[in-house]
């Protein structure tokens, strides 16, 4: 018998994330639809985390893979400096005007991590061409804002980034917005000298990597006015929050200050191809024109702006702006607040939190608060073998599914956390 998907990736392949000596071997997936994912051997699976948020109207959607398909007749790629192309205009066109802020310019790249660094560099270098030593950077304890090291330096120190921790720069990093703490982290930024500070980088209302972590729309509004004033740059990684997940559009459509620059990638292109975006106000891309050639932003990736992922962030973007996928966020967000009552009734359930089609809480065994690792290699096999993709970082659990899931298939994940809250009672 031929050997399966699984055992030839076992000798050739290095996964993300994953411990390879203890880890169980992978999956085989074959094809995708909807919300499901099929193995080698035929089996079903409910993705109810979007492929690591990526995926926002389902797998191998038609409208999507025939843009594909048509795009690569045309043009597959070329280079993006001295040329151009209609996919990379025609995105800049539409999604400039449904982003907060009076975002003025696309600067393309190829993923979420890569978004950030070009960013950061925007902010760095928008200083330093007019001459001012802005150069301190602020983001959020528990933040998380990719992988690369630019990118790494602006997230929470972690087990993640502890081999590297010496050679990541320098980041002041202050607690989340709340009700009761603006007049600290207002002083936390005074002690810092605000006319030193370059920019402030922040997850809007959800922090994800970082553990799910929530906060109120009204404190970050008062905190971003605050850094306004003193002329820090707003930089909104929207990565994992645009494109509706928290509900709205965009996150920042819950504030009325607007970002100086946006990050997008994840749900850009649908979740079918690697895409990043980072988009600026003009005040910033102004800064950037000169006679003088040092005032350039010297950045760019071999696949910058490529025509194919272009294409099906259009599509996708189609797909996005039908009144239909608002109606799919508004369904899913009722479907979870029901489930969230219903949770509330465990007591081995803490923390529950509601954030549009993202509901996540805590699961704590008895006696013990925080079992980390151990309980989510224990819950990422519990539903592993009821066949529903669901990932948990540390003992956080969390569902957020491609818009399209059926409210069947939405009950089949809401029933398997339920066995699962009862088996670890016992
Ligand atoms: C995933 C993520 C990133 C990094 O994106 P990659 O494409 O994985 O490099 C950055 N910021 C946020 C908020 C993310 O969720």
């Amino acid at each position: 018998m031929s050997e399966t998907l699984s055992e030839r990736d076992l000798r050739v392949i290095w996964h993300p994330y994953t411990q390879m000596q203890t880890a169980p071997p992978p999956v085989g997936i074959v094809r995708g639809a909807g919300a499901l994912l099929f193995d080698e051997a035929g089996n079903s699976y409910l993705d109810a985390t979007s492929s690591w948020w990526v995926n926002i109207h389902g797998h191998a959607h038609p409208h999507i893979a025939q843009q594909l398909a048509a795009q690569a007749m045309e043009l597959q790629h070329c280079i993006f400096a001295g040329y151009t192309h209609a996919p990379a205009v025609n995105l800049a066109e539409r999604l400039l005007p449904i982003l907060p802020g009076r975002q003025s310019r696309v600067f393309y790249s190829d993923n979420g991590s890569t978004a950030v660094e070009v960013a950061l560099k925007m902010a760095l270098q928008y200083w330093h061409n007019q001459g001012s030593t802005r150069h301190k950077i602020l983001a959020f304890h528990h933040a998380y804002h990719g992988d690369t090291f630019g990118a790494m330096s602006v997230s929470s120190r972690s087990v993640f980034t502890a081999p590297f921790n010496d050679l990541l720069f320098e980041v002041h990093f202050i607690d989340t917005p709340a009700a009761d703490n603006i007049p600290a982290l207002q002083a936390a930024i005074q002690a810092l000298q605000p006319d030193t500070i370059a920019a402030i980088i922040f997850e809007p209302l959800v922090q994800g990597a970082g553990g799910m972590r929530m906060y109120e729309a009204a404190a970050l509004e008062q905190l971003l006015q605050y850094c306004r004033q003193q002329g820090i740059l707003l930089i909104a990684d929207e990565i994992m929050t645009g494109f509706g997940r928290t509900g709205k559009n965009f996150a920042m459509e819950n504030v009325s200050t607007g970002p100086d620059m946006i990050c997008l990638s994840k749900g850009l292109t649908g979740g079918s191809m690697a895409l990043g975006v980072t988009t600026c106000t003009a005040a910033i891309y102004d800064a950037f024109l000169s006679d003088d050639k040092l005032k350039t932003l010297f950045h760019g990736h071999s696949f910058t702006a490529n025509p194919l992922a272009c294409s099906v962030a259009l599509a996708s973007l189609d797909l996005f702006l039908d009144p239909a996928c608002a109606q799919h966020r508004e369904r899913i967000h009722v479907q979870h607040k029901q489930f969230a009552q219903r949770l509330s009734e465990y007591k081995t359930v803490k923390n529950i939190r509601l954030q549009g089609t993202i509901l996540a809480f805590e699961m704590v065994t008895p006696g013990q608060d925080s079992y980390t690792n151990q309980l989510a290699d224990l819950l990422h096999r519990f539903f592993r073998e009821r066949r529903i993709m669901l990932r948990p970082l540390g003992n956080t659990l969390y569902i957020m599914p491609p818009y399209c899931i059926t409210d069947e298939e939405l009950g089949q994940v809401y029933e398997s956390i339920i066995e699962c809250v009862n088996v670890l009672m016992c």
